[in-house]
């Protein structure tokens, strides 16, 4: 059985089971973008001309991170 995507027909690849939603890839990177986003602006976490470092350890979350401090 395929599961589309609630933002699009894609096919879905991940089911947020806290939202209800279905998200294909390019909607489940869009919404951990915007997620992290909100959370950098709630905290404050980065000001301008701030040099910042990542510590990777080759796992997803610290590569996932250094790529979206990139993007951002
Ligand atoms: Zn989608």
């Amino acid at each position: 059985m395929v599961t589309t995507c609630n933002k699009c027909k894609a096919q879905a690849i991940i089911f947020q089971r806290y939202s209800g939603m279905h998200l294909c890839e390019k909607h489940f990177a869009e919404d951990v973008e915007r997620k992290v986003k909100r959370t950098m602006r709630k905290y404050s976490m980065v000001k301008k001309n701030d040099r910042i470092a990542v510590a990777v350890s080759g796992g997803k979350d610290s590569t996932v991170l250094l790529y979206l401090l990139n993007e951002i």
